[in-house]
């Protein structure tokens, strides 16, 4: 036994410290990656199903490492959030993507608003409260142009701290929506007694509404209940025009996807305006 266990530990040893190896690399990596400028926004059009007209935009964070390239936020969000390092790199994203979608108002004359993903971490900071009004009053945005999209597993673990906070940033005007909803495992109580605005429904259902009847069902469902709450639906992964057509039928409000942009730099979003936006 004793013979075994030693060969386990030397096969195993190696591969574990690569990882954790790989890992310390990257979060030191990630500790100077705002001073070196090296995050970027990236921007996605949300727009009004009916009629395709952009209502906001969704800041999705890339991070442009020298040593590693591109890196996608599921590759680095949940270290940030374990490291904490989610809290300054969050304040950065909410600066900057309230300056951005204030200056595209300010050079289109459209009402434009912009969502910001907030995680679990960021959240119950005791800063971010004071994190968001100072980015809106240093940007200049209207409070209700800004959005923040929150997880249904944030909501879940119901504490007093979580309403507060909601409660907070809602009576300051700041909208609020149900990130990934449907995917949470959640009771749906948490609906009637936190003040959001939108649901967004997960990528996952609407991405089989023209394949799976049951996905047709559930989405169909999702935006009926949300209507009846008071609350507005935006569909996300929205990759074919038939889709669309299912969308505007079943009347949702709001819709994003590849089918109308991709995420896009500032600039590139800024052709897309003026390509698609006539602006
Ligand atoms: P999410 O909030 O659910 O964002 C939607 C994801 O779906 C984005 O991936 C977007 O690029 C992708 N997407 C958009 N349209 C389509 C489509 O038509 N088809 C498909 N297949 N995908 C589509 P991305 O940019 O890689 O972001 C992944 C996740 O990382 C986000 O999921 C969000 O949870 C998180 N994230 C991104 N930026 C931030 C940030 O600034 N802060 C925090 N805390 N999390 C962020
Ligand atoms: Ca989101
Ligand atoms: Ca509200
Ligand atoms: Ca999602």
């Amino acid at each position: 036994a004793k013979h075994k266990g030693k060969s386990a530990y030397a096969h195993f040893a190696p591969e574990m410290t690569e990882v954790s190896h790989e890992r310390l690399q990257m979060e030191s990596r990630m500790r100077r990656a705002l001073e070196l400028n090296e995050f970027e926004l990236y921007f996605q059009p949300i727009v009004h199903t009916d009629s395709g007209r952009l209502a906001s935009v969704e800041a999705l964070l890339r991070w442009n490492n020298p040593a590693m390239g591109m890196v996608m936020p599921d590759r680095f969000i949940p270290l940030a959030e374990e490291t904490g390092l989610i809290i300054p790199i969050g304040e950065w994203v909410l600066e900057e993507a309230c300056r951005a979608a204030y200056s595209w108002r300010e050079a289109t004359g459209l009402d434009i608003g912009v969502a910001v993903n907030v995680s679990p971490r960021q959240f119950r900071d005791p800063g971010f409260t004071g994190t968001v009004m100072h980015a809106l009053k240093n940007s200049g945005l209207p409070h209700n142009q800004l959005e923040l999209e929150i997880t249904e597993r944030l909501i879940l673990d119901n504490s007093i701290e979580t309403a507060e906070i909601l409660r907070q940033l809602d009576s300051a005007g700041i909208q609020l929506s149900v990130d990934d909803f449907g995917t949470g495992y959640s009771a749906l109580s948490y609906l009637k007694s936190y003040p959001f605005d939108t649901l967004k429904i997960d990528k996952s259902f609407v991405q089989d509404v023209m394949k799976e009847s049951d996905d047709a069902s559930l989405v169909r469902a999702i935006i009926n209940m949300a209507h009846s709450l008071g609350l507005k639906v935006i569909a996300e992964g929205v990759e074919e025009e038939a889709q669309t057509h299912f969308l505007k039928q079943e009347g949702c409000d709001l819709s994003q996807g590849y089918f109308y942009s991709r995420p896009l730099p500032a600039d590139e979003f800024e052709s897309w305006l003026r390509t698609n936006q006539r602006v």
